[in-house]
């Protein structure tokens, strides 16, 4: 007997019907406080207002056209995103994986259209999370997700993260380009320093290399900048998105400069959904929420005020807190406890948060978050800290 859904999740035993900003509710009406935010993508919160008025307005006028004929909600969300970074260019997709899928063989294609076919190989760093499919799980690099599905997908070397030195010796002739995270999500929220950020601009700048930033988790406000790589100074090639950009609607999104674009020409690449309508109405007005003035210096503010927060319970609980680690709403904490301990004592307090890699316990709530809201949340994991330390002694 198996599930009637695929059972490759290890899901909770609880379901939420409805939501409200930072607040989930159970089908019984028991509030849960979503810290969460279903791993960064509610990023306006739930329910949002202007989100439900776009998704609505556009569910009345056509859901599905093709990207056979012009897609005006496409061509506004990617002006808006061109105008507010580094792009000239976009293609939309519905997850995160096809961003990266797109970004990966756009910087193949890049060398093969210059005439080097044989620049194919994309390097990346121990921890990373990129999806996954076949060429994603084999970015990311873990044997977990690797094992049994056949010949792991060729060309993708990884070196130790932040090894700037095993990254310079692994740069070769087949070399096409450099797969990072600015801010590490799956992996345990390990923040990349903007030195190496900087560093690795340069290495690329250097050999012909494309830089591309995977911007999946860290990007769309959740760090107090739009992209978090904003904080180093440096731009990318490529740059894939997707989560947040939503707000909850799948919506990816592959961003690029005209010259790393240069050999993505008709026909090269496609995709049925994205970047339908829907997803684009709902896109189109997260950017609404977040660009709207002052939203990211109300994140950065809010920031400030968790980690001072966290700052405190790691004080209050060194039997169960190791370390508190992150950038802006995008904070992890690093447990001695077993993190499924500590996320299964959080729910229990009502409180959501979300596993990484290295032991730790992520915090990525919307970013419509109150200080209020924050303490609750600090008061629920204190009282989950407890828990443990009760039932440990
Ligand atoms: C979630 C995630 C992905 C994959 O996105 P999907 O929408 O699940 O395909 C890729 N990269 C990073 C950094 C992510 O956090």
């Amino acid at each position: 007997m198996i599930a009637p859904v695929l059972p490759t999740y290890n899901r909770a035993k609880v379901s939420f019907e409805r939501g409200e900003g930072v607040r989930v509710y159970t089908p019984e009406g028991e509030e849960y406080l979503d810290f969460g935010a279903g791993v960064a993508v509610t990023s306006c919160g739930h329910a949002h207002p202007h989100l439900i008025k776009a998704l609505t307005e556009q569910a009345q006028k056509i859901w599905h056209t093709s990207n056979l004929y012009q897609m005006p909600g496409q061509e506004k969300l990617a002006r808006r995103l061109i105008e507010n970074t580094f792009a000239e260019t976009v293609f939309f997709t519905n997850s995160g994986a096809e961003a990266l899928e797109c970004s990966i063989k756009m910087a193949r294609k890049f060398h093969a259209a210059n005439g080097n076919p044989e620049r194919f190989h994309i390097i990346t760093f121990e921890g990373a999370f990129h999806g996954r499919t076949l060429a994603t799980i084999a970015a990311g690099g873990q044997a977990k997700y690797i094992e049994g599905f056949g010949p792991k997908v060729e060309g993708f070397p990884q070196v130790p993260f932040d090894d700037i030195e095993a990254l310079e010796k692994t740069i070769g002739p087949e070399t096409a380009g450099i797969l990072i995270e600015p801010v590490q999500g799956e992996g345990g929220i390990r923040a990349v320093s903007n030195a190496s950020l900087r560093k690795l601009r340069e290495i690329c700048d250097a050999n012909g290399l494309l830089l591309i930033f995977d911007e999946v988790q860290c990007g769309i406000g959740r760090t107090g900048k739009l992209f978090a790589h904003e904080w180093a100074g440096v731009t990318p090639d490529i740059m894939a998105i997707a989560k947040g950009i939503g707000g909850g609607f799948p919506l990816g999104a592959c961003l690029a400069t005209a010259r790393a674009a240069h050999g993505m020409t008709a026909g090269t690449h496609g995709s049925t959904f994205g970047g339908n309508p829907l997803a684009t109405a709902v896109g189109n007005a997260v950017l609404d929420v977040v660009l709207e003035p002052g939203f990211l210096e109300s994140v950065k503010q809010r920031a400030l005020v968790l980690k001072q927060k966290l700052a405190w319970l790691k004080d209050a609980h060194p039997d169960v807190i190791e370390e508190i680690r992150g950038a802006g709403l995008m904070m992890g904490i690093k447990c001695k406890a077993p993190n499924t301990a500590v996320q299964a004592a959080a729910l229990e307090q009502h409180l959501l948060v979300i596993g990484a890699g290295e032991n730790v316990v992520r915090l990525l709530p919307p970013l419509v978050v109150t200080d209020a809201d924050i303490g609750e949340a600090i008061n629920r994991l204190d009282r989950a800290c407890t828990s443990l330390s009760v039932k440990a002694a």
